[in-house]
């Protein structure tokens, strides 16, 4: 069993199908461990993107990501973290595969629905950052 961090982005928030893609994880062997709707903090958004600041989108990322209120969740299962990038799909969504979240939410490749850790260990940083132990369930 993995757990991953999952984020609905602010775009998929303002379409209001937070429900829709839960029920994309739920329907493939995700379960939901954690979960909570929450406005980003210009620092929170610059701390969790902190990998991608030396690139040409850091600035873009940063302020779409705090365009307005995301929803984080923990999901846990079996191959958890790969399990939620095939959901997800490619970042640009118009590279992403048919039936993706990202193929059937997404717009563009900045305003692209979720996001999902890239890694275990990178998912368990991504936990601690948002949610306390006795939040994931
Ligand atoms: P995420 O980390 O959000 O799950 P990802 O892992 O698929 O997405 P990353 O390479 O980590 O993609 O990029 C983080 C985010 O930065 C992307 O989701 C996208 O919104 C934005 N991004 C990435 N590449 C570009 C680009 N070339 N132009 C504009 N925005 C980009
Ligand atoms: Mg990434």
């Amino acid at each position: 069993m993995e757990k991953t961090l999952s984020i609905i982005k602010p775009d998929a928030v303002k379409k209001n199908v937070i429900g829709k893609i839960i029920d994309r994880f739920e329907s493939n062997g995700l379960r939901v461990a954690a979960i909570k709707k929450i406005q980003l903090s210009r620092a929170d958004a610059e701390a969790f993107y902190a990998v991608h600041k030396e690139r040409p989108f850091f600035g873009e990322l940063v302020e779409f990501m705090i365009s307005g209120p995301v929803v984080v969740s923990v999901l846990e299962g079996e191959n958890a973290v790969a399990k939620n990038r095939e959901l997800m799909g490619a970042t640009d969504p118009k590279e992403a595969a048919p039936g993706t979240i990202r193929a059937d939410f997404a717009e563009s490749i900045d305003a692209n629905a979720v996001h999902g850790s890239d890694s275990l260990e990178n998912a368990e940083k991504e936990i601690a950052f948002f949610f306390a132990q006795r939040e994931i369930l």
